[in-house]
């Protein structure tokens, strides 16, 4: 439910980051710090960026962005070009700064220390590479001493902790129990595969047969970079594809998870471990340091059918195979050259079409916030997030809220009934903004500046027994499910909170120094959008405590399936690459959303700038420059194989559609621009979506 796919998909924490120990926030001293280094700004709106050869009413896609996609080919370690990836960028360069400052430092706090460090040990590539292979040894030695099955449970739940990776057979964390967001319960959820989505192992075109084989080499290789021959290294990768593909065959949808109803199996211990008796699920808790628990959600039972039914069948010699493979390929990018060369090669290169690797230091720096996020945001906010950009993201957070209700009340579709409720659960929205009231301690983590591996486990297994640790504890409501320099928003549905990062409010999105027009456009819409979130196909389902409850009347349900119907069926239309077309049903909350959002954030922009005289600016009006703004958030450059990898993998559809999509159901964007009823930017009046 974010406004963006993440930046490094390849590196997700199976466990949702959590806080159980927290330090109240304090301003860490600046005496010594050297002057901070300052991002670099460019406006929230470009003339430059726009192509104004471009007639607007025809592609205002490429109106808006024409001149920027020419001035901002995509670099070659990246694997697409977009704003907020060029945001992200120049904050990693900012971090970078601060996180040489910090290693170099002699007299630190705590978190400097902790962040100095942390780098110091990633960027000490010449000791990594000395150690090779002998940096994951003991834990290829302890899947080598796997005797039996009944064994894998302890062995199993080390992996878990140590690497908080859904590759290892499944997940295991805690959640919000469905039926009371304020209590977390234990939860067990699909994984165990190598490849981005389960699809990718059952469809059955020539692509997918072909990245099927590559990824096959992919596993063979790091298995000879583990010490195989190369002909049991071929045995040992197709027994693990074997495995692979019964888990893919079994496990959920991505649409299917977006229904909250088909992740929800709550059961007791007894019950899970009828559903899966092969597994010696008591040990494996205990092993995992979870508290006790009574009732677990288990998302998918028919995945842990399947587990349980390849216990049965393969043998003890195919799991060690497949559990060397994982840890090795869990663990590549933080091992020797040749293991960060072959993840580069098959992740980036050959699925996502970069040309070449990060350098170093990128990678490093993103390591850090993953592992240590809210320590480096701590340092991040006090440079670029004042008191005043507080203030101002509040002010307009609260506008586009005052027109959520305004568009509710107004809504012909909608009964009163739900009319109410909906503003319930309106107001029970929290907001958050910039970044954690309370800081996270790091403190248990055991950081040194020369073992770069040990520091990621480290960190990893912190945050993995964090989350088990909150089973059976009431919900934290000040946790974020982000770090302060992430360019990204969220919205929770359980949490039933909106979540904008300080580095999401940054130029050129936020920009204080421009008029309000390609503010609201920008940032009001992705306010509008996250906002939205709570009331699309998915979030609607939820109550205002974000408890799984239905407070729709039926008729105004199947009303507002009928008007999300014509959104998928629109964005179905749309051509992502080649022949292949967006999976609308994977998309649909994030299309509403973007719908949603602009119109909030135009209302909003009107009750904002009331009566005021609103001048033309570099040639635009001012409903212009708040639809130009609007488009400029996502200028972006894609490669084809990056787009295939989102077809079936990102909920959001791709940029041209999440702006061109959204102006053909606002009349108020063909009146900006003039647009006569033919031109492609505009649909007929009665076959404009309306939804919110
Ligand atoms: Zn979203």
């Amino acid at each position: 439910m974010s406004r963006l796919r993440t930046h490094t998909s390849e590196v997700i924490l199976a466990f949702v980051v959590i806080c159980t120990a927290l330090t109240s926030f304090q301003q860490p001293s600046s005496a010594q710090q050297p002057a901070p280094p300052a991002l670099p700004y460019s406006p929230s709106l470009d003339p430059g960026s726009m192509d104004r050869s471009i007639d607007p009413c025809v592609d205002f896609y490429q109106y808006a962005c024409g001149g920027w996609k020419k001035n901002n080919p995509i670099p070659s370690d990246q694997t697409s070009w977009s704003v907020y990836g060029k945001l992200h960028e120049d904050n990693l360069k900012f971090l970078r700064t601060i996180l040489e400052q910090a290693a170099r430092a002699t007299a630190r706090d705590t978190v400097t220390r902790e962040i100095g460090d942390f780098y110091a040990a990633c960027m000490d590539e010449t000791t990594v590479n000395a150690r090779g292979v002998a940096a994951i040894r003991p834990t290829l030695d302890a899947i080598a001493s796997l005797g039996n099955i009944r064994a894998l449970a302890a062995l199993l739940a080390r992996l878990q902790i140590d690497t908080g990776s859904r590759q290892m057979v499944f997940a295991v964390g805690s959640e919000q129990d469905p039926d009371d967001s304020e209590q977390q319960i234990a939860q067990l959820d699909q994984g165990g595969l190598g490849l981005p989505d389960r699809d990718y192992y059952t469809n059955t075109d020539a692509k997918s047969v072909e990245t099927r084989a590559r990824y096959v080499q992919h596993v063979q290789k790091v298995l000879e970079l583990i010490g195989d021959s190369s002909e049991s290294a071929k045995t040992n990768a197709d027994a693990i594809m074997k495995i692979e593909t019964d888990l893919a065959r079994a496990s959920l949808t991505r649409v299917d998870r977006r229904d909250p109803y088909k992740t929800k199996h709550k059961m007791k211990r007894a019950e899970l471990k009828a559903l899966a008796p092969a597994f010696d699920w008591d040990r494996y808790f205990r092993e995992l340091g979870a508290p006790k628990f009574e009732v677990v959600n288990v998302s998918a039972p028919e995945f842990f059918k399947a587990v349980n039914a390849q216990l049965g069948s393969t043998g003890v010699a195919e799991w060690r195979s497949y559990l060397r493979f994982h840890a090795a390929n869990v663990d590549a990018p933080y091992l020797s050259s040749a293991f960060v060369q072959e993840d580069f090669d098959f992740y980036r290169a050959y699925l996502r079409g970069a040309k070449e690797m990060q350098p170093r230091w990128k990678r490093c720096v993103q390591l850090v916030d993953r592992g240590l996020g809210e320590a480096l945001g701590q340092v991040y906010v006090r440079d670029v997030f004042g008191p005043d950009l507080k203030q101002s993201t509040v002010d307009m957070v609260k506008g586009i809220e005052a027109a959520m209700e305004q568009r509710i009340n107004g809504l012909d579709w909608m009964s009163a009934e739900t009319k109410r409720q909906a503003l319930v659960k309106l107001h029970g929205i929290r907001n958050k903004i910039g970044y954690p009231e309370k800081w996270r301690d790091y403190g248990p983590v055991d950081i040194g500046k020369s073992d770069f591996l040990g520091n990621v486990r480290h960190a990893t297994a912190f945050e993995s027994r964090r989350d088990l640790q909150k089973i059976g504890k009431p919900v934290d409501h000040g946790e974020w499910g982000m770090s302060p320099p992430t360019v990204n928003a969220y919205y929770d549905p359980q949490m039933n909170d909106i979540n904008f990062p300080a580095g999401v409010l940054q130029p050129p999105l936020y920009d204080a120094k421009l008029d309000a027009a390609p503010n609201y456009g920008d940032t009001g819409g992705m306010i509008g959008h996250e906002l939205t979130h709570g009331f699309d196909d998915e979030g609607r389902q939820f109550d205002a405590k974000g408890n799984l409850a239905d407070w729709w009347t039926a008729e105004d349900a199947q009303r507002f399936k009928d008007r999300a119907q014509c959104v998928a069926d629109q964005y179905a239309q749309y051509v992502v690459v080649d022949d292949i077309h967006i999976n609308s049903k994977l998309t649909l909350g994030e299309d509403v959303a973007d719908l949603g959002g602009e119109i909030l954030a135009f209302i909003a922009w009107k009750d904002a700038t009331k009566g005021k005289d609103l001048k033309p600016i570099d040639g635009l009006t001012p409903e212009q420059r708040f639809f130009v703004g609007f488009a400029q958030w996502d200028c972006a450059n894609e490669r084809p194989e990056d787009m295939r990898v989102r077809a079936l993998t990102d909920p959001h559809s791709p940029s041209r559609y999440r702006i061109n999509g959204v102006v053909v159901n606002m009349p108020e964007f063909a009146a900006a621009f003039s647009c006569k009823g033919s031109q492609p930017m505009v649909k007929p009046a009665n076959t404009i979506c309306k939804i919110w």
